[in-house]
């Protein structure tokens, strides 16, 4: 769920002063908000060059719609009273309403989720799920807050939205620092604030909610279930045996954390573990049950023990048959990609590589299944969750897995055929089939008026 700030990044190779300095602001460029937004219009740009996709739906699409901003007051526990900035950007909903999380991080900004929020319209588009994208949150740290401060911060947060979210407009989930508790407040918020016959209706606000309070079976664990659906593909395509491989895993919270179990499952060993507390090692592969359990109790994988502590460049540099960052963007620069010592990255986060870093991974020849195909397992169960919302059902588990699998399979197949095809990175292929849908909406629909 968190990831070691990049300020604790030891300097690289010792140089010349004059070059390390303009190393190290090169570097610091790179990794700001402002340039996550800007790889996404690159990624956009290069996917425009293999597609027909007329000039104006590229330029639409570097757009956001809505850019929401709310200032909002929340008593504290020691009667204080702080000022909060909250977010949502809505990016495009020519395809279905705005879909995607909320974060609550003290890194949230309006940059940052305006790229998180193209990549959610990018990914919707790319697996056929009816939703456009957004993405939003808050600007805090939830891990420095009570239960009862982090709940008033989202009741607040989600009354100063008011109608600009809604059941058929626009559909928040879980992100980084949000889980199915805060999904469960946000809802109850919002229900209050329509009449009493309504309040039912309105579940389908928010998904990735508690099951008692009308989430889906097979949520929690959906997107570390598709990303290990890519992997099991990948594995297929290029007749490589699971049994017995290993797995470096950045991220320990819900999406690495269940990553980690159901890789078990392959006889896949996580042996390299790190989040924001630290990094550790260990060779004969991390019990993922009791490393979760000590995630949950002390909020970070440090003090484990039946580990080693390594620091983060050991960590990039674990020679491992599988590498997940399941962090924050922008954790694999240059540095990291020339260490690396894997076959292929699979993007359990969003963004985690730099344009920098996936050059120097795709020149060594490490395959990257890159996040919109990747982390999709997620928003494509949030979607069986508003369906069974809407039409008042609950489906089994069994259900909710079967159809997560065939949508991770159909997915994979068409990104690695339009890869093939036109011999162009997984990435440029999943953004180029995601911009071909939408510009054909647009092409049926026109420009209004
Ligand atoms: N936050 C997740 C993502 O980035 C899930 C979004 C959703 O379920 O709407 O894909």
């Amino acid at each position: 769920m968190a990831s070691t700030p990049k300020s604790e990044t030891a300097a690289a190779e010792p140089m010349a002063s004059s070059d390390a300095q303009s190393a190290a602001k090169a570097r610091a460029k790179r990794l700001t908000h402002k340039a996550f937004l800007e790889a996404v219009s690159l990624h956009l740009r290069a996917a425009g060059k293999v597609t027909n996709v007329p000039e104006h739906v590229l330029s639409i699409a570097e757009h956001t719609k809505n850019e929401i901003i709310v200032n909002f007051p929340v008593r504290m526990d020691d009667g204080t009273i702080r000022m909060f900035a909250g977010f949502r950007v809505q990016h495009n909903n020519v395809l279905g309403p705005f879909k995607g999380g909320m974060r609550f991080h003290p890194s949230v900004s309006l940059d940052d989720l305006k790229a998180l929020a193209a990549m959610m319209t990018w990914k919707c588009a790319l697996m056929d799920i009816p939703f456009g994208g957004g993405k939003g949150g808050v600007q805090c740290d939830p891990r420095s807050m009570s239960q009862a401060e982090l709940m008033r911060v989202t009741r607040r947060f989600t009354h100063a939205l008011g109608s600009n979210i809604g059941p058929d407009y626009d559909i928040p989930a879980p992100d980084v620092g949000t889980n199915a508790q805060v999904m469960v407040w946000m809802m109850d918020t919002y229900m209050n604030t329509v009449g009493h016959v309504q309040k039912n209706a309105q579940r389908a606000v928010v998904t990735g909610k508690t099951l008692n309070s009308g989430g889906s079976k097979g949520r929690e664990k959906a997107t570390a279930a598709g990303l290990v659906h890519c992997l099991v593909e990948w594995a297929k395509a290029n007749e490589v045996p699971l049994e017995g491989k290993t797995a470096a895993i950045q991220g320990f919270g819900n999406v690495g954390g269940n990553a980690a179990l159901i890789l078990t499952k392959y006889g896949v060993s996580t042996v390299a573990v790190g989040d924001h507390t630290g990094y550790a090692h260990n060779p004969e592969g991390f019990n993922p049950h009791m490393l979760l359990d000590h995630v949950k109790e002390h909020g970070g994988i440090a003090d484990y023990g039946r580990s080693t502590p390594i620091s983060r460049e050991a960590f990039f540099s674990t020679p491992v048959d599988f590498f997940i960052p399941a962090a924050l963007e922008n954790q694999i620069d240059e540095d990291e990609a020339r260490s690396m010592k894997t076959r292929i990255v699979l993007e359990a986060a969003n963004g985690p590589i730099t344009p920098a870093g996936e050059a120097v991974l795709l020149s060594r020849g490490i395959e990257i299944i890159p996040d919109l195909l990747a982390n999709s397992g997620g928003v494509i169960v949030s979607y069986y969750e508003w369906v069974q919302n809407k039409r008042n059902e609950s489906w089994s588990s069994e259900k909710v897995a079967e159809k997560l699998e065939q949508a991770m399979v159909h997915g994979y197949t068409k990104v690695s055929a339009f890869a093939r095809q036109h011999q162009c990175p997984w990435r440029t292929a999943a953004y180029a089939i995601a911009l071909e849908n939408l510009a054909t909406a647009y092409a049926e629909r026109g420009i209004f008026p």
